[in-house]
């Protein structure tokens, strides 16, 4: 019989495979928000952490962990949501904040929560930057523009 250690961390590999609907370059693993794993009987119980109060991609995730997790042959699955401790970008992985990057999303920083310029243009590195909106193309983000480059590009806000 397979050690349930492996088991456990097979499992964590399948989940590394979903991704947040929002922003398809991070898996849930790189946001951080899978708080536990665990088997109960022939239940298996993934434990989550919503990274917005109320984000609507909550429930995607949640459907998407079943599909997942039913293809590699679990199906008795159930997902908690935890609510507390709240989630932080600091439960973010330093490979989700490049990806981020990468991706043209600026990377949580902890030094602001919604600043009202000075953040890091993810195209061109220029702090030269201004606050469009505090709310980006989702409630997660903010809408920040550059005034070097003029693109305007999501910040990742912190909670
Ligand atoms: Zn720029």
């Amino acid at each position: 019989m397979e050690k349930i250690t492996d088991t456990i961390e097979s499992i964590y590999e399948i989940l590394g495979r979903v991704t947040d609907p929002e922003v398809h370059v991070l898996t849930i693993l790189d946001l951080g928000i899978v708080r536990n794993v665990a088997l109960k009987d022939d239940e298996l119980i993934v434990t989550i952490t919503s990274t917005y109060t109320g984000c609507p991609a909550m429930d995607m995730i949640a459907a998407n962990i079943r599909m997942e997790l039913a293809a590699a042959g679990y199906k008795n699955v159930r997902i908690e949501q935890s609510i507390r401790p709240a989630w932080t970008t600091d439960w973010m992985s330093e490979a989700g904040k490049e990806k981020l990057k990468e991706y043209g999303i600026a990377p949580p920083d902890k030094r602001f929560t919604i600043p009202e310029d000075g953040v890091g243009c993810p195209r061109c590195g220029s702090n030269n930057t201004r606050l469009v909106s505090e709310f980006g193309s989702t409630a997660c983000k903010a809408l920040y523009q550059c005034r070097d480059c003029h693109e305007p590009f999501d910040f990742f806000k912190c909670h």
